[in-house]
């Protein structure tokens, strides 16, 4: 969408969208420009264009769907026709795709055989060989966690095999995980419910598996959706959560499904029936941290293991969790998603400076490991943070090396736990303000990744910041410096 040159907008016949909602409520990075100009006054009339919204969302999120519902909205006030109307996909969301796509298809097949008298082929014919329904069964090659003895996490380096894949990738790319549930935590489900584990039910509509099989592969046992709960129980409280999506919005967080079941014990006529409240089980996304130069038929993943209590119950994360405990030499259910919008430079002589705290290092050690394997004299910057230096310093020995070795010209670290005050990646950019703006100036690419709730936002500030200080703007143009940077391409960010 950030490509797509709006000048035309008014000639376009038909205009489909398809976007997710990012933060609290806000467009996606990519979506950002086009919606914040068709929201303005400057938007402009659009009486001959024929559209349609596919909104991508989570239900567990308060403004679900948010950005695809303004776009929805904006373009009808605007003056264009709905050729189909807007679907609000859950992250369950093959089947409402699906049925988007074929009202589409329907109405342009009408409309094309009206106007060319003739059948109209509406198939895609691009093969995909991996991917969500057919991902490859790769054998896990290492698996270590890279924080020390004493640290509050556990992030772990997961060497993968491609070998016999014919599977390729680029840095920047994501890979997708397969997760399986915790068999623990199944059986604890089903001992709740009183089901038999062995009882065969019903997967995609035709295989018949026995629950427990179900459960650990094809279900979303933790997330709390309202999703096929209503008159489940005679427990009042329970249908008055139900009526109130704030109020169970509020229950569910912190909580997963046995909590509710403990709490309500709603009752299910049949393992079937239970299963058809859950939403499937969704692949997990991780940016890949190898360069596919600097290992041949392997990919790499950084994984930052989610582990918690609430509720005097321990939790863990569905995928990182199931990661962390696959061993070596198990196989491990992979696709790969890619992220053209997150590229290296195609100029192997521009600099690149790197914000990549935490679990954020991922693409960046792909960048360096794939930079010196091309042999690029591009400069690299990294700003790397975590809690502390002598626990949570990620590839700390690849880095000084690469530091030593001149492949990493600058490697800036932020600990925050290591001194009375929190000192965080934007504080080192803020440090390093008139180098980094210079960096800038001649022509540097600015990547970020990592956490999106805080972190990004943080950064974001510190950017602009040192835009207006040492580029001696005020506040308006130093925004739209760093606007002219995102729509040049120059500041990408794979946040999360
Ligand atoms: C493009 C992209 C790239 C990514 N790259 C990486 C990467 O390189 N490395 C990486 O580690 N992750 C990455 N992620 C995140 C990753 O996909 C998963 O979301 C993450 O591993 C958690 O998944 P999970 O299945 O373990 O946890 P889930 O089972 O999905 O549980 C996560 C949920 O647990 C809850 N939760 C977590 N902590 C707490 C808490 N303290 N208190 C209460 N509730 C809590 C929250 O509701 C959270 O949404 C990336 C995501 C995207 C979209």
């Amino acid at each position: 969408m950030a490509e797509y040159d709006r000048s035309h907008l008014p000639e376009e016949k038909r205009l489909l969208i398809m976007t997710s909602t990012y933060g609290d409520g806000d467009p996606p990075d990519n979506a950002m420009d086009f919606h914040g100009w068709l929201s303005s006054e400057d938007a402009p009339k659009l009486d001959s264009l024929q559209y349609s919204v596919l909104a991508l969302g989570d239900t567990n999120y308060p403004d679900f769907c948010k950005c695809g519902i303004e776009f929805d909205e904006r373009l009808s006030s605007l003056g264009a026709s709905r050729i189909a109307e807007r679907f609000d996909c859950d992250v369950d969301f093959d089947e409402p795709f699906q049925q988007w796509l074929d009202s589409i298809k329907q109405t342009f097949a009408t409309s094309e055989q009206e106007t060319k008298g003739g059948p109209v082929k509406t198939e895609s014919s691009e093969k995909n060989v991996y991917n969500k329904k057919n991902p490859f069964s790769a054998k896990v090659l290492k698996n270590v966690n890279l924080n020390g003895p004493d640290s509050a996490k556990e992030t772990r380096h997961v060497e993968i095999s491609l070998n016999d894949s014919g599977l390729e990738y680029s840095p920047g790319d994501a890979l997708a995980v397969v997760p399986e549930n915790d068999p623990g935590r199944v059986n604890e489900l089903i001992a709740a419910l009183g089901f038999e584990p062995g009882a065969e039910v019903l997967v995609d509509g035709d295989e018949s598996i026995p629950l427990q099989d179900a459960l650990l592969t094809a279900h979303d046992i933790s997330k709390l959706s309202l999703k096929g709960l209503s008159n489940r129980s005679d427990d009042e409280c329970l249908s008055d959560l139900v009526s109130d999506r704030a109020a169970f919005i509020e229950y569910a967080s912190g909580r997963e499904l046995i909590d509710l079941l403990e709490d309500f014990n709603p009752s299910f006529d049949s393992p079937s029936d239970f299963l058809s409240i859950l939403p499937k089980l969704a692949p997990r996304l991780y940016s890949i941290s190898s360069s596919p130069r600097a290992h041949r038929n392997e990919v790499h993943i950084t994984v930052g293991v989610v582990r918690y209590e609430t509720c005097d119950r321990a939790r863990k994360g569905v995928c990182s969790s199931y990661l962390a405990e696959r061993p070596e030499n198990e196989s491990l259910r992979i696709f790969f998603h890619s992220t053209n919008s997150f590229r290296l430079p195609e100029n192997g002589d521009a600099p690149i400076i790197m914000v990549g705290p935490g679990t954020g290092i991922a693409p960046f050690r792909a960048f360096i490991e794939e930079r010196k394997a091309r042999g690029e004299r591009g400069e690299n910057w990294l700003f790397f943070g975590d809690q502390t230096a002598q626990s949570d310093f990620l590839y700390q020995d690849e880095l000084e090396d690469y530091f030593r070795e001149g492949a990493l010209n600058r490697l800036d670290t932020a600990f925050s736990r290591d001194q009375s005050e929190k000192i965080y990646v934007q504080d080192r950019m803020l440090e390093n303000g008139a180098e980094l703006f210079e960096w800038l100036e001649r022509g540097a690419y600015f990547y970020v990744c990592g956490d999106a709730s805080r972190m990004a936002k943080d950064v974001d500030a510190a950017l602009h910041e040192i835009v207006e200080a040492h580029g001696k703007m005020d506040t308006d143009s130093a925004c739209a410096y760093v606007k002219s940077l995102k729509s040049s391409k120059r500041y990408l960010r794979d946040v999360y």
